[in-house]
């Protein structure tokens, strides 16, 4: 059994078309978010409890964030451990910083820590495309999800590791292919706008570019942006092992030096 998730809530497009092509390989499963919780990362709910409303026939809406939804999924809905996790497909890029705050790489984060094969899909759009129905290429990231899912099946993965895949938005003919990617290092130049509300209150959007300091051709922006779709092993561990033994030389001591 196959249990899909998303951020973009249960109603998305990304969601459905997943689903859809996931079903050749096995039974799928839904537990998402009853509305988008995009930009969430790994947020969990814990201070209130969570309804999960049954809105197909292996299907739940929950009340929660991406990361519940695998808790709660595994934990109770399900009735057996899923053999896969695939978290999208997302309506927009998870490249570089992306996967920090992302609420689809965090339910793939999830289901490797509960020690299921986890995938997060999604698809890379522009500002403008983003809301034009017929340029969103999802059956392309569909394609894309059901090849990386089958390998997955038969290939197993490290422990420990999930896959980050994000497809360019082209039709499939366009695709050139796979490639095996790191994530880029450039981080955001986030800017904050400051504006006036209708009543004269003051408000704050936060936004930014990309900064283009990284962009290699090892790194999953240039796979995507030369129209290849890019899948990056993660692992979620952020130490700095190289730098442990440069902090081991340091001097530390507590309180004022007597
Ligand atoms: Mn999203």
């Amino acid at each position: 059994m196959i249990l899909v998730t998303n951020d973009d809530g249960i109603q998305a497009d990304g969601l459905r078309i997943l689903v859809e092509a996931l079903e050749e390989l096995d039974e799928v499963y839904v537990v998402a978010p009853d509305r988008e919780r995009s930009a969430i990362g790994m947020a969990i709910t814990l201070h209130r409890p969570l309804r999960a409303r049954r809105v197909g026939e292996r299907a739940f809406a929950v009340d929660g964030t991406p990361v519940d939804c695998v808790d709660l999924g595994v934990g109770g809905l399900l009735p057996e451990k899923p053999k896969l996790l695939v978290s999208g497909i997302n309506r927009g890029q998870n490249l570089g910083h992306d996967i920090l705050f992302s609420g689809t790489v965090a339910a793939a984060i999830k289901g490797t820590f509960r020690g299921i094969p986890s995938i997060a899909v999604s698809l890379v759009l522009g500002e403008r495309e983003r809301y034009i129905v017929e340029e969103v290429h999802f059956e392309t990231a569909a394609e894309a999800a059901l090849a990386v899912g089958r390998a997955v099946l038969e290939n197993g993965l490290p422990e420990g590791v999930l896959l980050n895949v994000n497809v360019p938005n082209l039709p499939v003919r366009e695709i050139k292919g796979f490639r095996i990617t790191r994530q880029d290092r450039g981080p955001y130049d986030t800017k904050v706008v400051k504006r006036v509300d209708p009543r004269g209150n003051v408000y704050y959007w936060i936004g930014g570019e990309r900064m283009e300091v990284d962009c290699a051709q090892d790194t999953d922006i240039y796979a995507v942006r030369n129209g290849y779709i890019s899948i990056t092993p993660i692992r979620p561990d952020l130490t700095d092992y190289s730098a442990m033994g440069e902090l081991e030389g340091w001097t530390l001591r507590l309180g004022r030096e007597r």
